[in-house]
C-alpha cells in the first residue's frame, strides 16, 4: 500500500474486503445505503460518548461516571427475586474495591472469573451503604477470557455514537468496528488540496481529520476535524459550479444584443424595450429597473447571460422577464418562455399578449395540446424567425422544435427543471448561445442559492409592487373546535360582503386518494355545520378534470363562495374576489406550501385572512409538535417569503432543501447551511475554488481534485467540465 489512497479507490472497493465485514453484514449495509468504503467512511458519527475519564477505586465518587481497570476478585451468582440472573463481582485494584453487579447477563460469570482483570465504565451508584456499578461496559483486559485491546476496546476511549439504522440491522457499536478497520487498511489519503490554502484557512490534513473524526483521542479534536472534511463538501461543491460556469463561458459564442440600460431609465425611447415600458399600466418598482438594468446589460455583454432572478409571488417577474426577451427581438433574435405546467404556459401566453399587443409582436404558444396544422404552423415560424416570442412547456424541448435565431431563454419555476434541460433548450440557439434567465418564486437564503443555483448570477426582486393589501395570518392551534370558531366566523362574514374564501385541507398522506376523501368528509362536515347555509363547493386532484374547471369556474363567478380544496389550488390560482383562506391541520405543511397557498388570497384591493388551523397539543400525551409549531408561529409572524426561507433553512436543514437534486448536491454530509460557522467556510470555499480555476482552469496541475469531482458528478458533466 505504498501510494496514497484516492476517494474513487476507496469509492471502487466494496464494504465486503473488510474481513469485519460479513457477507450478511455487506447486505445490510447496502440495503442502508452503504456500498464502498468511501460510503462506509463518510458515514459520519453523530456525536459522542466521553469514556475517558480513568479512576482509581478509592477516589470513585457515587453519582460520577468513570472506567476502573482492576481484577476481579470474587465471582458470585444467584436468582433475583423476579428470577432473573444476577452476578455479582468483588473487584480490586489496589488502591481500593468496589462491587460489580450484572442483572440479566448470567454470561458474565464465565467472561469474569476470578483474576480476570478488565476495565469497567460506568456510573458509580449505591447501595446498603457501599460503593458499586451497575451493569458496567466492560473490556477484557488480561485474564482466561481475554481478547485483543484495541479494536474492540469499548471503554477508556471517545466512543462514536453512529446514526444506527434498526431497520437494517446494524448497531452503532457494529458500524464502528467496521470504520475502524476501513481507516486502518486505509492508510494515508490523496488530499488534494495544496498546502498553502491548507495553511491559510487553517485547516487539517485529510487523513488526520477523517481519522479524528471517528475516533477522536479527545473531543475537542473533533471540531477542527469536522471543519476539515465539512470544507471538502463544500469545496467540491464549489468547484463543480466554478468550473460549470467556466466551461459555460468558455465554450459560448455571445449574441451581443442591441439593448442598453439606457431605455430602461427612459433616457432612449422608440426602440422595442422603451416602447413596452411606455406602455406598461404601472411603473416598474426600484427592484424591477435595477434588475433590469443588469439583465439589459448581460444582454448587451460579451459573455451570455446565466442569471438567476428571485422574487416572492407576485413580485412582479414577468414583466422584467418579458423586457428581457424584447430585447433579443429588437435584436433580430426570438424569446422562449418556458414553465412546468400547461396552466401556467397559457397563463403566462395571455398575458403576454395583453402586455405586447400594441407592438406587432407574433406571440404564440407551444403545448403538447397543439397538434396537426397549427402545431406546423408554429413550428414553421418558429424555424423561419417569424414568431418572435414562444411560451410554452417541455414541448419545446423536442427535437422537432427548432428556431431561425433564439436570442433569449427565460426559464420559470426553475425547480421544477433540471440542469440538463436548461442546456437542452440552450442548445437550441443555432446562431449564438442564447442568454439564460431563471426564474423562482421559492425563495432560498443567499447561502442555499449559492449551493444550488452557485453557477447562476443572483438577482433579487425584494420590493412588491405598491398597494397590494395586507393579509393578517393568524394561527389557532386548538385542540378543541371551539378555538377555530373564528375563522369559520370571518369566512361567514367576508361571504355575507360578496367576498370569497378557501379552505384547504389535511396532507394527510402521500396518497392522492386519501388527501380527496379528506376534502369530501370536510366538505360534508362544514356545509351541514359550522358553514350550513353557505354555497360550498368542493375541488380535489381525483375528479374529472371537465369537473374540475366548472367547480374553479363556479367559484370564480361567486356561484360558490367557499371551496373546500385540497392542494390542487397551490399554484396558479387568480380569484381577486378571494379573502379568506382556512388551511387545515396546518402543522402538516412545509412553510414554503404555507406561503404559496396564503398567496391565493389578498389578490385583490380588499383586505385579506389567512387562519392556521391546528399544530397545538393532539392530545396523544406526546405534546405539540415544537418544530411545527416554530413553523406556524413564523408564518403567522411574517409574510416576507425570504425571511420565511431563512426560518425554514434553520428548522429542516438543507436535506430536504436539496433533496434530490442533481449528484454532487446530495454530498453535504456533514456540512449544514443552518450553521454560521459552515455559511463561512462555504464562502471560503467559493473563493478558493474561484483561485483555482483562475490560475488553472482544466484543473491540469491539480489531477487529484478534477478526480474527485468527476467521482461527485455524473460522467457526462464531468467531461464537459473538462472539455478545453
Ligand atoms: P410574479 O413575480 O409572481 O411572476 P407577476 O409578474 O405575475 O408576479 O406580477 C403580479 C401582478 O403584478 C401582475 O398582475 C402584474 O401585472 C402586476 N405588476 C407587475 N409589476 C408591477 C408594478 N411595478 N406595479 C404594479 N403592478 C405590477
Ligand atoms: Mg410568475
Amino acid at each position: 500500500m505504498a501510494a496514497l489512497r484516492s476517494l474513487r479507490d476507496l469509492s471502487q472497493r466494496p464494504v465486503s474486503v473488510l474481513e469485519t465485514v460479513s457477507a450478511r453484514k455487506a447486505t445490510q449495509l447496502a440495503q442502508w445505503g452503504v456500498e464502498s468504503v468511501l460510503d462506509l467512511l463518510t458515514t459520519y458519527p453523530r456525536r459522542y460518548i466521553d469514556r475517558t475519564v480513568q479512576a482509581d477505586v478509592s477516589g470513585l465518587e457515587v453519582g460520577a461516571e468513570a472506567a476502573v481497570l482492576a481484577e476481579v476478585q470474587r465471582v458470585r451468582s444467584r436468582p433475583a427475586r423476579n428470577g432473573r440472573m444476577v452476578v455479582q463481582l468483588t473487584v480490586d485494584d489496589g488502591t481500593g474495591r468496589i462491587e460489580v453487579v450484572f442483572f440479566n447477563q448470567p454470561w458474565r460469570a464465565k467472561q469474569l472469573e476470578e483474576g480476570t482483570e478488565a476495565i469497567f465504565w460506568g456510573k458509580v451508584g449505591e447501595y446498603r451503604g457501599a460503593r458499586q456499578m451497575v451493569n458496567p461496559v466492560v473490556d477484557v483486559v488480561a485474564g482466561v477470557a481475554a481478547v485483543a485491546v484495541g479494536r474492540t476496546r469499548r471503554t477508556l476511549r471517545i466512543l462514536p455514537v453512529y446514526p444506527a439504522s434498526a431497520k437494517a440491522g446494524l448497531t452503532s457499536w457494529e458500524i464502528g468496528t467496521f470504520v475502524e478497520e476501513a481507516l486502518e487498511r486505509a492508510g494515508e489519503l490523496v488530499d488534494p488540496l495544496p498546502d498553502e490554502w491548507r495553511t491559510a484557512l487553517s485547516l487539517w490534513d485529510r487523513t488526520a481529520a477523517l481519522r479524528a473524526i471517528h475516533g477522536p483521542e479527545s473531543l475537542a479534536v473533533t471540531g477542527p476535524a469536522r471543519r476539515r472534511l465539512v470544507f471538502d463538501e463544500l469545496f467540491r461543491l464549489q468547484l463543480a459550479l466554478v468550473l460549470r460556469r467556466r466551461a459555460f463561458e468558455h465554450n459560448a459564442r455571445a449574441l451581443r444584443h442591441q439593448v442598453s440600460p439606457r431605455e430602461v431609465t427612459g433616457a432612449i425611447e422608440g426602440t422595442l424595450v422603451a416602447r413596452f415600458l411606455a406602455g406598461l399600466p404601472f411603473e416598474l418598482t426600484r427592484a424591477q429597473r435595477q434588475a433590469l438594468a443588469v439583465i439589459v446589460a448581460d444582454l448587451a455583454g460579451p459573455f451570455p447571460m446565466h442569471r438567476l432572478l428571485q422574487g416572492d409571488v407576485g413580485s412582479g417577474k414577468t414583466v422584467v422577464a418579458l423586457a428581457a426577451l424584447l430585447g433579443a427581438v429588437q435584436s433580430g433574435h426570438q424569446g422562449a418562455l418556458m414553465v412546468p405546467t400547461e396552466v401556467l404556459a397559457e397563463q403566462h401566453a395571455s398575458a403576454v399578449r395583453a402586455m405586447v399587443g400594441h407592438l406587432e409582436v407574433r406571440v404564440e404558444l407551444l403545448t403538447s395540446r397543439v397538434k396537426g396544422a397549427a402545431r406546423r404552423t408554429m413550428l414553421e415560424g418558429l424555424a423561419s424567425g417569424e414568431v418572435a416570442i414562444v411560451v410554452g412547456t417541455h414541448a419545446l424541448l423536442t427535437d422537432e422544435v427548432e428556431f431561425g435565431s433564439l436570442g433569449v431563454v427565460v426559464i420559470d419555476e426553475q425547480h421544477r427543471f433540471g440542469v440538463e434541460q436548461r442546456a437542452t433548450l440552450r442548445a437550441k440557439g443555432e446562431v449564438g448561445d442564447p442568454d439564460l434567465l431563471v426564474m423562482t418564486a421559492t425563495p432560498i437564503p443567499r447561502t442555499a442559492a449559492m449551493v444550488i443555483f452557485g453557477d447562476l448570477d443572483l438577482i433579487t426582486l425584494d420590493e412588491m409592487p405598491p398597494g397590494r393589501v395586507t393579509i393578517t395570518t393568524r394561527w389557532l392551534p386548538g385542540p378543541s373546535p371551539a378555538d377555530e370558531g373564528e375563522a369559520w366566523e370571518r369566512v361567514r362574514a367576508e361571504v355575507a360582503v360578496g367576498h370569497r374564501a378557501f379552505v384547504v385541507c389535511p396532507l394527510v398522506s402521500d396518497s392522492v386518494k386519501v388527501e380527496a376523501k379528506s376534502a369530501t368528509e370536510e366538505f360534508e362536515r362544514l356545509s351541514a355545520g359550522e358553514l350550513a347555509g353557505l354555497r360550498v363547493g368542493l375541488l380535489h386532484g381525483q375528479m374529472a378534470p371537465a369537473a374540475r374547471e366548472d367547480a374553479m369556474a363556479r367559484f370564480r363567478t361567486g356561484e360558490v363562495e367557499v371551496l373546500v380544496a385540497t392542494t390542487v389550488i397551490e399554484v396558479g390560482v387568480d380569484v381577486p374576489e378571494a379573502t379568506v383562506m382556512v388551511i387545515e391541520n396546518a402543522d402538516r405543511f412545509g412553510m414554503a406550501q404555507l406561503h404559496q397557498l396564503r398567496g391565493r388570497v389578498g389578490r385583490g384591493t380588499a383586505a385579506s385572512w389567512c387562519y392556521l388551523l391546528g399544530g397545538g397539543d393532539d392530545g396523544d400525551g406526546g405534546g405539540p409538535d415544537a418544530v411545527a409549531a416554530e413553523r406556524l408561529a413564523a408564518v403567522a409572524a411574517s409574510s416576507d417569503g425570504f425571511a420565511l426561507a431563512e426560518v425554514d433553512l434553520r428548522l429542516r436543514g438543507e436535506g430536504t432543501l436539496l433533496g434530490a437534486r442533481q449528484k454532487g448536491h446530495t454530498d453535504l454530509r456533514l456540512a449544514s447551511l443552518s450553521d454560521p460557522d459552515d455559511r463561512l467556510l462555504l464562502t471560503e470555499a467559493r473563493k478558493v475554488a474561484d483561485a483555482i480555476v483562475d490560475g488553472d482552469p482544466l484543473l491540469l496541475a491539480h489531477e487529484s481534485m478534477a478526480d474527485e469531482i468527476r467521482l461527485f458528478l455524473s460522467d457526462d458533466e464531468g467531461e464537459y467540465l473538462f472539455k478545453s
